[in-house]
C-alpha cells in the first residue's frame, strides 16, 4: 500500500492511504479548511476547549493550540471530572495537566462532587441511579451545563469540543430517528449562541473520522488517558454495528453525512423561548432547569 501524496509505504487508509507525515499534513489541512469555512475562529477569540482526555478532545486541543500564532486567539483547556472511577483513569488529570504545560496552555477544572456538594466518598453513579433520568443523559446534561457556565463566567467567547464524524452521524441517525428535530438543527461546525447567557460552539473536528483522530495522536506523540471515555457511552449500540456495517461498504459514507448536515436547514418551531431558571440563573426553557430539578430530586444543596 502507497501514500496517495508521496508513494511512500503508507501507514494508514481511511478513505486513501497515507504515509506519517503526509497523513498529518492532510489531517490538518482538512480541519484548517474547515475552520476557515466556517469562520470558527476570529482574531482575538477566548477559546475553551473541553477535554476528556481521550483521542477526539486531545486532537481538538492540539490542533487549536497549533493554530494560535495565525489566527490570534486565546486557548484554554477544561476538564470536567466526573468522579466515577470505571470512566475515569486516576492518570487522567495529570495526563491532561502535562499535555497543557508542554503547550503553556491554561488548564482548569471542576468535579462533579465539588458542584453537587457531595463527599468524596458518595458514588455518583449510585447517586445518579437514584433518579429516574438514565446516566449517561445526567451526565451530559452536568456536563452541558458546567461547560456553559463556567466558560461564561470565566469570560470565554467560545467553547470547542472534540466531536468528530463518528459522533454526529450516530447522534444525527437517532435523533432523526426519535425525531429531535431541533437537536439535529445544532449539529454544525458552529453553533450560535440562542441567549445572552449561552455560549456559542465550535466543533473543528466536524469532518474528522474517530480513527483518524487515533492516528494523529499516536503520529504526534500525545499521551492519551486510557480510560477517558464513559463506560456507558462506550458499549456498542445497534446503531455502531449499523454505522459499522454501512462503513464497511461505503468508508465515505461518515464524511458525507456529516458535510450534508453543514448545508441543510432545519427549521424549528420554538414554543417554549429561553428564560433564565428560577434557582440559578442559568438558561432554560422551564421555569427551573433540568439541573436544579435534578439536585431538588436528590434533596442535594
Ligand atoms: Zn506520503
Ligand atoms: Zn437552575
Amino acid at each position: 500500500m502507497r501514500c496517495v501524496a508521496c508513494k511512500k509505504e503508507a501507514k494508514v487508509k481511511f478513505i486513501y492511504a497515507f504515509c506519517e507525515s503526509c497523513f498529518i499534513r492532510h489531517y490538518e489541512k482538512r480541519v484548517r479548511k474547515l475552520i476557515n469555512k466556517f469562520k470558527l475562529i476570529q482574531r482575538g477569540d477566548k477559546i475553551l476547549v473541553a477535554v476528556s482526555g481521550g483521542k477526539d478532545s486531545l486532537s481538538c486541543a492540539e490542533i487549536l493550540a497549533s493554530l494560535r500564532s495565525i489566527y490570534k486567539f486565546k486557548l484554554a483547556v477544561l476538564h470536567i471530572d466526573v468522579g466515577v472511577s470505571t470512566c475515569t483513569d486516576f492518570r487522567t488529570e495529570e495526563v491532561i495537566r502535562s499535555f497543557c504545560k508542554e503547550r503553556d496552555i491554561d488548564f482548569y477544572i471542576i468535579r462533579f462532587k465539588d458542584f453537587l456538594g457531595v463527599d468524596e466518598s458518595v458514588d455518583i453513579k449510585e447517586l445518579f441511579k437514584k433518579t429516574r433520568r438514565p446516566i449517561c443523559s445526567t451526565c451530559g446534561m452536568l456536563k452541558r451545563y458546567l461547560l456553559n457556565k463556567f466558560a461564561r463566567e470565566a469570560g470565554f467567547n467560545k467553547i470547542a469540543t472534540g466531536h468528530c464524524a463518528d459522533d454526529i452521524t450516530k447522534f444525527f441517525f437517532k435523533n432523526w430517528f426519535s425525531q429531535n428535530f431541533d437537536w439535529i438543527a445544532k449539529f454544525k461546525p458552529f453553533t450560535p449562541s440562542s441567549h445572552p447567557k449561552i455560549i456559542s460552539r465550535i466543533r473543528p473536528l466536524f469532518e474528522c473520522l474517530e480513527m483518524e483522530n487515533l492516528a494523529y495522536v499516536k503520529f504526534k506523540n500525545i499521551t492519551i488517558a486510557g480510560y477517558s471515555q464513559c463506560s456507558y457511552f462506550l458499549k456498542k449500540d445497534k446503531w455502531d454495528r449499523l454505522l459499522k456495517f454501512i462503513d464497511e461498504k461505503r468508508p465515505d459514507f461518515k464524511l458525507n453525512i456529516v458535510r450534508g448536515l453543514e448545508y441543510i436547514k432545519i427549521e424549528v418551531d420554538k414554543d417554549r423561548p429561553l428564560r433564565e431558571c428560577e434557582i440559578c440563573g442559568e438558561p432554560t426553557d422551564r421555569q427551573v432547569c433540568s439541573v436544579c430539578t435534578f439536585k431538588e430530586r436528590l434533596s442535594l444543596k
